[in-house]
């Protein structure tokens, strides 16, 4: 049994908006009565939880909507609805880790952590859930090492940077669009951001198919171990990767994405490390397309998990 951490309440009324917010409940509908799937509601995250990682100033201006400008750094039009959603979907990647280490894989159908730093969002990333959830285990007790696996289109700048003051944290991000001071660029030839031991990247080129994404990942999972076996691995499956979403230029459809998924879930399986994965981004305009990648994930995780 998969167990899918979704509440109503993660999407914030924000009215029109690229981001398409009703994905997460549609994902929810599209699993409803599925075998294998539980979909349970999360509790909300304890503000005390998020002060691991981001400064008080930036929780407090999400909060409280001052100074706007900061409680808009994601992008996203502030609202009084904006503090208990984001509660919400970083509760859910909370939950998801923590079920993880019992079950070996869970999900949240949440989306919008990877670009989020510290002191500020970007990216309709609010808070770096990912981070979040790893500082909370390890609070606990129940992890020392984590790995972030980011499969995004974007490069995960946002939880590279909280890399820098975390050795015991590791991300790679296998990206086709980069990500840099709240811009995405299509064009990854140019390096806008320096890789270290414990934050690395491998860029797609604009045209890439399913062949180039399972050398990198072949590579990228290799590198994830290489930096210290970690004790949960946090897979942000992206959407937007797709080729019809309009910030791709990558060439995966449907199959490729799950076989993408297929690729991820076997290497944590044969590794015996625990893994929970994201929504992450797709804006692809049909919203009936970025849920079938969506769902398309739990094909995989079923396939490999059974
Ligand atoms: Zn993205």
């Amino acid at each position: 049994m998969i167990t899918a951490y979704h509440h109503a309440g993660f999407a914030a009324p924000l009215g029109d908006h690229v981001m398409p917010m009703r994905k997460f409940q549609l994902v929810a509908d599209a699993l409803a009565g599925r075998a294998g799937v539980a979909v349970v509601a999360p509790p909300p995250i304890a503000p005390a939880d998020l002060l691991r990682v981001h400064t008080a100033a930036y929780v407090e201006a999400v909060r409280s909507g001052e100074p706007r400008a900061l409680a808009e750094s994601q992008k996203f039009p502030w609202s009084p609805a904006l503090w208990p959603s984001v509660l919400l979907t970083n509760g859910g990647a909370l939950a998801a880790a923590t079920r993880a280490l019992d079950d070996g894989i869970a999900a949240a159908l949440a989306s919008g952590f990877h670009h989020s730093h510290s002191d500020h969002g970007e990216g309709f990333c609010t808070f770096n859930g990912l981070v979040v959830a790893a500082e909370a285990l390890r609070a606990a007790g129940r992890v020392a090492r984590v790995a972030v696996l980011d499969l995004d289109l974007h490069y995960g700048n946002g939880t590279a940077s909280l890399c820098a003051t975390r050795p015991w944290l590791t991300n790679c991000s296998i990206y086709g669009n980069d990500y840099c001071e709240n811009k995405t660029y299509r064009d990854v030839e140019t390096l806008r951001h320096t890789d270290a031991a414990n934050h690395l990247s491998f860029a797609l080129p604009n045209g890439s198919g399913a062949a180039v994404l399972l050398d990198a990942l072949e590579r990228g999972t290799a590198a994830l171990l290489a930096a210290g076996r970690p004790d949960l691995v946090l897979y942000q499956a992206g959407a937007d990767p797709y080729r019809e979403d309009p910030y791709s230029p990558l060439d995966l459809d449907h199959d490729d994405l799950r076989e993408r998924d297929r690729f991820v879930f076997a290497w944590a399986r044969k590794q015996g490390l625990p893994i929970a994965w994201v929504l992450a981004g797709g804006y692809t305009p049909d919203v009936s397309k970025v849920v079938a990648v969506h769902v398309g994930t739990f094909d995989a995780a079923q396939s490999v998990y059974g």
